[in-house]
C-alpha cells in the first residue's frame, strides 16, 4: 500500500461549520470521480499499529484537473480528536492519503441519475456532476437533491439548476420535504439513484425506494463491493420474503 504525504496548499471556509481542505497532488496520484480517501493525520503510522484515530474515510470533492485534492468536512464545535487537530492545521501543514478508490463513478447508461444526498455528502457529488458539465455523453439528464438542516447549502456555485445542462439541483432543510421530494423521484422507475449519506440515511431512503418499486441494481452506494451486498440484502430481503408469500 502506497501512503501519499502531501501539504495542505489552502483552506476554503464553505459555511461557518464545513471546510474544504485543498491538498497538493502528489507525482503519480490520480482519481476518478465519486473516488473516497483514507486521510490520515501526522502520527497515525508512528507506532506498530495504525492510529485509527487519526485516521477518516472522506470523499475527495474536486477533479484531477483543479490540480488539488479537495477534502470537504464539517467541523463542529463539539467534535472528535481527528476533527479538532485538523481544524488547528494550517496552510503547508502535512497529511497522508491512501487506500483511494471510486465505487460510485458517473453510470453512463443514457438513463437519469439521481443524486441523493444529506449534508456534507454533496460533496462525493460535487466531481461526478462537474464531470457531467464536462461531458453529458450517455446520461440522459441529473438531478441532485440534498438535505441541510442547517440552511447552509454547499457549492450554490455548482449545485444550480439550468435547463441548458440539463441539470436540476434541489435542496430542502427539512426530512418532510425531503422524503416527499425522493418519492416524486422514484416516479421514474428506470432512474439510477445514488445516495450517500449515514448508514441511517442510506437506509431511510432505499427503504423509501424499495417501495416504490426501485430495483437494488438502481442503487449506487458509496460502500465496498461485499459491505454493499450485506447493505442492500438488509433492506431487499423484506421484499424478497414478502415476494415468497
Ligand atoms: C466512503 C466514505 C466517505 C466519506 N466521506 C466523507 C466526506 O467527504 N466528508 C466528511 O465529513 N465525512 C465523510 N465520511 C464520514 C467520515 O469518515 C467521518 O465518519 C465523519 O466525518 C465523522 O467524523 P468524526 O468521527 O471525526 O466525528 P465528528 O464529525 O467530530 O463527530 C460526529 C458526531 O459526534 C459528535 N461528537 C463527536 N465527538 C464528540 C464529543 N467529544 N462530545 C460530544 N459530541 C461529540 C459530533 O457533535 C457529531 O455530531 C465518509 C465516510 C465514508 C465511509
Amino acid at each position: 500500500m502506497q501512503i501519499y504525504w502531501t501539504k495542505i496548499n489552502k483552506i476554503i471556509e464553505e459555511t461557518p461549520e464545513v471546510k474544504t481542505y485543498m491538498l497538493d497532488c502528489p507525482e503519480g496520484f490520480t482519481w476518478e470521480e465519486g473516488s473516497h480517501t483514507h486521510f490520515a493525520l501526522a502520527g497515525f503510522n508512528a507506532g506498530e499499529k495504525p492510529n485509527r484515530s487519526l485516521i477518516r474515510h472522506m470523499s475527495i470533492s474536486t477533479l484531477p484537473h483543479e490540480n488539488s485534492i479537495g477534502i470537504t468536512t464539517r467541523i463542529r464545535e463539539k467534535c472528535s480528536e481527528f476533527k479538532t487537530i485538523l481544524r488547528n492545521l494550517e496552510v503547508g501543514s502535512e497529511v497522508a492519503i491512501f487506500k483511494t478508490h471510486s465505487n460510485v463513478p458517473l453510470k453512463r447508461e443514457n438513463k437519469n441519475v439521481y443524486l441523493l444526498s444529506s449534508g456534507v455528502g454533496l460533496a462525493t457529488f460535487r466531481p461526478i456532476v462537474l464531470d457531467y458539465f464536462e461531458s453529458a455523453d450517455n446520461v440522459n439528464q441529473i438531478h441532485s437533491l440534498n438535505i441541510d438542516s442547517s440552511k447552509n447549502y454547499l457549492f450554490a456555485d455548482i449545485f444550480e439548476t439550468s435547463a441548458d445542462k440539463k441539470f436540476t439541483s434541489q435542496f430542502v432543510d427539512n426530512r418532510k420535504d425531503y422524503y416527499e421530494q425522493v418519492k416524486n423521484l422514484a416516479a421514474d422507475k428506470d432512474g439510477l439513484f445514488y445516495i450517500v449519506g449515514s448508514d441511517e440515511f442510506l437506509v431511510q431512503n432505499m427503504e423509501i425506494l424499495r417501495e416504490m418499486g426501485i430495483k437494488s441494481e438502481q442503487l449506487m452506494l458509496d460502500k465496498r463491493k461485499d459491505m454493499l451486498d450485506d447493505f442492500l440484502t438488509s433492506v431487499y430481503e423484506k421484499e424478497m420474503l414478502e415476494n415468497t408469500k
